[in-house]
Formats: structure tokens, C-alpha cells, sequence
């Protein structure tokens, strides 16, 4: 992206490096005219929140960017309801209602923005809170026509229904949110048992986590080691006996240190050893996150598996990794969404990164994505949209995995809200 005084940095490489042909910063519905007008047949708007895909900023689109003008947080005290911007980035959220003993189930990373909670937004708190979109109370945005929208949960008339629903994980299609209300949960002390790991004590890790309460979590990731997080929420005394049990049982791998952190603000995930969230300025990325159930017996053939994948990376910054999700994010009592694998307790992710400019590389590192994708199919058969894909030659695949039996209605509200496809294609 070029720079100038009122460009914010993105942190991600490739929009990053994107030589954009607009960047807008206010949404109102004169922008969809002015827009519409302006654009050619195969373009759409990119809108910003975190920037931190690939698909926020693109050669020749134009770029909506929330951050500057969409960044407000505020806690209502009484109901302990949170009004955020659609350019909010998840760090500043809970930093700021850290100051009020309060916190949100963001992801692994403070860096993503509104797209994390949009997409559906997994945490490892998610096991007792849900998914982020199980969390919003209400919205404000446009829809891709122009018409501004305002809903909120238990209020929405029969027409809306589907407008709600398809909010909560494929919002990006069809709509631009500006404002988004969430509920917010008591600031808890974390526990973390975490460390290096070789493949069979990740294979017997994996087999105990399957058994976990709902307030303990595994997270890991494989990229030249293997580094696991297991994170438990200690609430009160009673259930922090139970969740110091299930901890005991990790006691017997030497590598593995506890810690203990006053709130889930102060957790920065995956050892600065690893170097994988510091965007390398050099590289370009893509990322696909999947979905699927426990791995039960098929652990042994899933660690089979995962070492051909690692053996096969092209380069060293390729990797894979998982969280753990289930328990509340499986209930359905949070109402209806565009989240639809609800019995899914696994997400793990394939991340291939390249050289910029090295087209040789790249095709090398994207065959490896979709090689490693297909081979963990039988395990996680179902996709996370946490990232639009319209670039790539997977999008579609990716789309009817990811929204399954709900794809022709996400369709339908796309022809009739956004019917000049001034928002990503489906
Ligand atoms: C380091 C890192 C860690 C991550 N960890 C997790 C994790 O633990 N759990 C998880 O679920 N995901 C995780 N993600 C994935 C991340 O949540 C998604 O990729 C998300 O889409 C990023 O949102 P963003 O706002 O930062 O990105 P952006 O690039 O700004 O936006 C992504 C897309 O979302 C759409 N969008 C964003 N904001 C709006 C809006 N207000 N209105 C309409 N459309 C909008 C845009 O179309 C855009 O193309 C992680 C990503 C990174 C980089």
C-alpha cells in the first residue's frame, strides 16, 4: 500500500504491499453511489478493520478504511454491554475493559480487528463463552445497496431474521458494520501450562484435551517444534480443584512450565522463538483455517499425518496449528448464525508463506497448502471463513464448506442487498 500522512499501517504483508487505487475512510450512503459509479465490472470494495489478511487491500481496488473513524469503545457500567467501532482492534478492547475488570474472548492475537468477531471469532475462552458472534447484542452497518441497518438481538422482526443471522460469520459479503455492541465477561486469572513438545507427547496431550472441562483449552502449533498452550480460566474455588486435577495430569511432561497471569490481557501467545506473528516484512502469506470434531482413536493416524505435512513444508515459515473450541460454542441456545459446523472442537489452520515476488516460490508454498488441506480433510472435513479467499482459486470450495446448507441463502441476501457486488464476491 502506498503511504501517506493519512494511511495507517496494515499488518499484513501482502495488503500492505497492495498499490491501492483509493483509500476512503467514511461510510455513508452517498459512498455506494459514488463507488458504484466509479468502479469497473470486476471490482469491489475492501474493507479494513485489523488488516490483517490478505484481502483488505488489493492492486487497483479501492480500500475502506474503519480504523480511522470507527474506533470508539465504550462500557455501558449497568449492563456491562460494550459498543465498539467496526475498525476496533481486539487488543485495544480489552485493554480497555481490563480497566474495568471486565474482558471478551478475542483470539490467540490482539493485532485482528472487527473480522475476527464478524467471522465468528474463536478464543480459548470460547469453551465457556462461546464463539465472539455468540456475544453480540446488536449492530449498525449498511448493506451493500446503501440501506442503513440497526438490529438487536431479541428484537428483530421476521424480515431481518436472515439479515441477523448471516451477520453473525458472513457479514463481509453483504454488509459494512460500523458499530457493534457486545456483552462482556468478569476479568478472570489464567492459568497456562505451556512449553515444547515432541510428536507423541502431543499425540497423548491431544487425547487427554478431548476430555477437558469447559474452562481448559489446548492450543498448538507446529512449525519448526512443537509449542503447546494449555489455558484454564480459574473462576472459584470449587471448580479451580476440579481444573487443578485435569492440570496434574500434565505434570508428567518435563519440558512443560506453569504460569500464572492476572488476566487474559497479559498473555502474549506463541514464544517469540517461534517468530510467527511478527509479520515478516519480506514475505508474503495465505492462511486456510479448518473445522472438525475430536480426533478420538484417530489421533495416532491424524500424528501420522501431521509429520508427512511438516516433513513436506517448503520453507521454514510455513507451519500448522489448532485451538480447541467446543463445550458452548456447540450449544445452540445463542440463536441462529452463518456459523454452521456447531458440532466442530477442532480449528486447526495451515499457514504457507513465501518470498514476495518469487512466483516460483509462492506456487511451491500454495501446492503445499492445498496438499496439507486435502491430506487433513478425513480429520477436519469443514472450513472457518476467519479469511476471504477471492483471490485464490479455493474460494468456492472454501465457501461451501464453510456455510454448507446455508450457501443458497447467503446467496439470496447477496442478490438482493449488495445485487451490484459493491462488497467481496461470493
Ligand atoms: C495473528 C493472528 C491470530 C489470529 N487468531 C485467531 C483466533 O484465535 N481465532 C480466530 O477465530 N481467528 C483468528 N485469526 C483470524 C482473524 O480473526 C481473521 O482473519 C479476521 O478476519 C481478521 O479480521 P481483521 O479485521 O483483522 O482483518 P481485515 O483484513 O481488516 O478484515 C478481514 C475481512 O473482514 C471483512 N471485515 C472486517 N471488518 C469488517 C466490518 N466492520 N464490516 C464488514 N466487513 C468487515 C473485510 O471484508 C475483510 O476483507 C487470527 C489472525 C491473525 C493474523
Amino acid at each position: 500500500m502506498i503511504k501517506n500522512n493519512n494511511f495507517l499501517e496494515i499488518p499484513n504483508i501482502n495488503s500492505k504491499d497492495a498499490n491501492f487505487k483509493e483509500l476512503i475512510y467514511e461510510v455513508d450512503d452517498s459512498l455506494f453511489n459514488a463507488y458504484n459509479n466509479s468502479k469497473k465490472d470486476f471490482e469491489h470494495l475492501c474493507v479494513c478493520s485489523g488488516g490483517t489478511t490478505s484481502s483488505c487491500a488489493k492492486d487497483g481496488f479501492t480500500t475502506l478504511d474503519l480504523r480511522k473513524n470507527y474506533s470508539n469503545i465504550h462500557l455501558d457500567r449497568e449492563s456491562n454491554l460494550v459498543k465498539i467501532g467496526g475498525g476496533v482492534i481486539m487488543g485495544d478492547l480489552i485493554n480497555y475493559l481490563q480497566k474495568h475488570n471486565r474482558s471478551f474472548p478475542i483470539g490467540l492475537s490482539k493485532l485482528p480487528g472487527a473480522g475476527y468477531i464478524l467471522t465468528g471469532g474463536v478464543s480459548p475462552l470460547s469453551r465457556s463463552y462461546g464463539l465472539a458472534i455468540d456475544n453480540i447484542e446488536s449492530i449498525k452497518g449498511f448493506l451493500g445497496n446503501g440501506s442503513f441497518i440497526s438490529l438487536k438481538n431479541n428484537q428483530i422482526n421476521p424480515e431481518k431474521q436472515l439479515i441477523w443471522e448471516a451477520i453473525k460469520g458472513a457479514a463481509a459479503f453483504f454488509s459494512i458494520i460500523t458499530e457493534i455492541e457486545l456483552k462482556t465477561i468478569q476479568s478472570n486469572p489464567i492459568k497456562v501450562i505451556e512449553g515444547f513438545v515432541n510428536l507423541n507427547e502431543l499425540s497423548e496431550i491431544i487425547k487427554l484435551s478431548e476430555e477437558f472441562p469447559e474452562n481448559i483449552s489446548l492450543q498448538w502449533i507446529y512449525a519448526q517444534k512443537i509449542y503447546i498452550y494449555v489455558f484454564a480460566e480459574l473462576k472459584n474455588n470449587l471448580e479451580d480443584k476440579r481444573t487443578e486435577e485435569y492440570l496434574m495430569l500434565l505434570d508428567k511432561f518435563p519440558t512443560l512450565e506453569k504460569n500464572f497471569y492476572k488476566n487474559f490481557n497479559n498473555i502474549n501467545f506463541f514464544p517469540k522463538e517461534l517468530n510467527l506473528y511478527k509479520m515478516n516484512s519480506n514475505n508474503h502469506s495465505e492462511v486456510i483455517s479448518l473445522l472438525g470434531e475430536d480426533l478420538k482413536n484417530d489421533i495416532p493416524i491424524f500424528i501420522n499425518c501431521l509429520n508427512e505435512i511438516m516433513n513436506n513444508k517448503p520453507n521454514n515459515s510455513c507451519y500448522v496449528a489448532s485451538q480447541q473450541l467446543g463445550c458452548k460454542t456447540k450449544k445452540s441456545n445463542h440463536g441462529s448464525s452463518f456459523f454452521v459446523h456447531r458440532k466442530s472442537t477442532w480449528k486447526p489452520w495451515i499457514y504457507a508463506s513465501w518470498k514476495k515476488n518469487d512466483l516460483q516460490e509462492k506456487e511451491v508454498a500454495m501446492d503445499w497448502i492445498y496438499k496439507s488441506w486435502s491430506n487433513l480433510k478425513r480429520f477436519y472435513p469443514n472450513i472457518h471463513l476467519a479469511q476471504l479467499h477471492n483471490h485464490l482459486n479455493s474460494h468456492k470450495e472454501e465457501l461451501s464448506l464453510a456455510f454448507g446448507g446455508r450457501m443458497n441463502e447467503l446467496k439470496t441476501l447477496k442478490n438482493i442487498f449488495d445485487p451490484q457486488c459493491i462488497l467481496p464476491p461470493l
